[in-house]
């Protein structure tokens, strides 16, 4: 049997399902109907230490990287990764640990943005491309569009000097438009780009599959036809 890495990559979602966005091609809203009705939707204390002591005594590299995603990451506030860093120096025991964080950008703040600076963490930000494209499908709870609000963000993360980088979903409107996404995201300052496809999924979602049956791609005849 080959030997185990010395480093391998856990994501973490303290939010669970929770998200202050309603974006029209997001596949983990409906996982909130998997989760028994009142269970929380927040990683207690308890999880929490443990996570941070067995993810670091799982890895034998120099260096061990967090993952933050969600849902949304910053609904869990500042005091929440406060106390992850602090677990995360304490049991360290000398090796350096490095933060990575996914988040729409919306509740970036001053407190946020000083957070984020001063332990190093790399905020991944998600933003589709200019306005039209962002806001196709990147909306609110009230299906209000985003994009000024998630630019906010942005700007609140050049102000602390925090590094940042873009994770930007394809969809059918942007694909046919990639150098108005590529040139929009390196005027913003993006030096490392990230890029997902959106992949549509089967109707039915969680009470026939569960929400993981996918469509199959399109024929190109019928890609013709959209
Ligand atoms: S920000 Fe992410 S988790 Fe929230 S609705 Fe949009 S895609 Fe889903």
């Amino acid at each position: 049997m080959p030997a185990p890495p010395d480093t391998f990559h856990v994501m973490a979602k303290p939010a669970g399902a929770r998200c202050n966005l309603a974006c029209r091609y997001c596949f983990y809203l409906d996982k909130a109907a998997l989760i028994a009705p009142g269970a929380r939707f927040r990683m207690s204390d308890e999880v929490l230490v443990a996570y941070v002591r067995q993810h670091l005594a799982a890895q034998r590299g120099p260096e061990v990287i967090f993952a933050w995603q969600g849902g949304e990451p910053t609904l869990m506030g500042v005091d929440f990764f406060e106390q992850a860093v602090a677990l995360q120096r304490r049991y360290a025991a000398g090796r350096t640990v490095q933060n990575a964080f996914q988040t729409n950008g919306l509740l970036l703040d001053d407190a946020w943005g000083a957070f984020l600076k001063r332990e190093n963490f790399l905020v991944g930000l998600s933003l589709d491309g200019p306005p039209p494209l962002h806001d196709l499908y990147r909306v609110d709870k009230h299906g209000q569009p985003t994009f000024e609000r998630v630019m906010g963000g942005l700007e609140l993360l050049k102000k602390h000097d925090v590094e940042f980088n873009t994770l930007t979903v394809v969809h059918r409107e942007s694909a046919r438009q990639p150098l108005e996404v590529y040139r929009f995201l390196k005027a913003i300052g993006s030096g490392f780009l990230q890029f997902i496809p959106l992949v549509e999924r089967l109707p039915g979602g969680i009470s026939k599959s569960r929400g993981l049956d996918h469509a199959p791609p399109p024929t190109p005849a019928l890609m013709r036809q959209r």
